[in-house]
């Protein structure tokens, strides 16, 4: 099965569903353009039912595989899997993180700090040089890729939507799913009301005149298609840009939902969400330098996280 590089990962929410077959390769078509291969295990295990969430980095070391264009631009990024391990610069140096079932973790730090990367090792984008990531106890290296997948669903960024209707898009996370829990789904999310207010509701194309989604909208789409297909662990790589406030608000509530009862790492950028994780992992340089709950983060921490809070909450007002 292929894996695929930075920035391609983009798509990841799809890559959950590829075992649904053709149509979503043609869907992705345009977009693939690299692809790396990491090995499927020889002897696969199965994940623990029902399954927990539980997740650890046990004494992780890794480096990017080193490419031949590293001064050059992001683009044209190309490695092989053997390359693995020869030599990039270390960007986790010894990375040991026990999250619990159910946990939600904010990743705050600069950009650049690794927490990125540590979302990607979770997803199994890479494997680490050294130690090892574990979903309720199994290395993911030992999980067929279908189950890691179903385990483990990532949010990015940019919600990938694909040129389709809104519930072909909510579908994607579970290609199964009927249009009464998509509407389920929707609704659990809080993105019912606008997609029935769209010109043709949930058959509206969001690539099309009409169909265009706000911000917001999109990030609802793309939280409804992870809540159906209801992974034990969720990772969120927030949008840094911001939404207006109403936007936020719905954003922020749809959050709270798709939070429950899972295990979430989110790569924070609001300080709204900060506020509701259990606990705060500051990275820098690939070091977690705190490690708490945000209330006593803010009481007897380092100060890192208070500074970040602070600077948060002045470019609120
Ligand atoms: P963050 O998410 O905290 O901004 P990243 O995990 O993206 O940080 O980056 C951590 C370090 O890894 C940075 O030095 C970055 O340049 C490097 N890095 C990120 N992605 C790649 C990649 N695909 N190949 C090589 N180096 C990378």
């Amino acid at each position: 099965l292929r894996r695929f590089f930075n920035p391609l990962e983009d798509i990841a929410m799809f890559y959950n569903s590829f075992q649904s077959g053709t149509a979503a390769l043609e869907k992705l078509s345009g977009v693939l353009q690299e692809a790396n291969e990491l090995p499927e295990p020889a002897d696969p295990k199965p994940l623990p039912s029902p399954l927990q969430g539980r997740v650890s980095f046990d004494n992780v070391t890794f480096a990017y595989p080193k490419r031949e264009s590293d001064a050059s631009s992001a683009s044209g990024v190309e490695a092989e899997a053997e390359d693995i391990g020869t030599g990039g610069k270390v960007i986790l140096p010894l990375l040991d993180l026990q999250v619990p079932a159910g946990q939600t973790v904010a990743l705050v730090g600069a950009t650049g700090a690794g927490k990125s990367t540590l979302a990607r090792l979770l997803c199994r984008f890479y494997d680490p040089q050294d130690g090892a990531v574990r979903v309720d106890g199994v290395d993911v290296r030992d999980l067929k890729d279908g189950d890691l997948r179903r385990a483990v669903v990532m949010v990015t960024q940019e919600n990938f939507l694909f040129a389709g209707s809104v519930a072909d898009n909510i579908a994607f996370g579970r290609p199964d799913a009927g249009r009464a829990e998509i509407e389920a789904a929707a609704r659990a999310i809080g993105a019912h009301d606008f997609i029935s207010a769209l010109p043709d509701g949930y058959d509206t194309d969001v690539k099309k005149r009409g169909g265009r989604l706000s911000a917001g909208q999109r990030q609802l789409v793309a939280f409804a298609r992870a809540f159906i297909a209801d992974p034990a662990v969720l990772v969120l790589d927030e949008a840094t840009s911001s939404l207006d406030v109403p936007s936020e608000r719905m954003v922020q509530r749809a959050l709270r939902t798709i939070l429950a009862d899972r295990t979430a790492l989110i790569i924070a950028h609001r300080l709204s969400t900060v506020e509701i994780a259990d606990r705060v992992l500051v990275m820098e340089d690939g070091v977690i330098v705190e490690d708490g709950a945000p209330a006593a983060l803010l009481e007897a921490g380092t100060g890192r996280f208070a500074g970040l809070h602070e600077a948060w909450r002045e470019s609120l007002v």
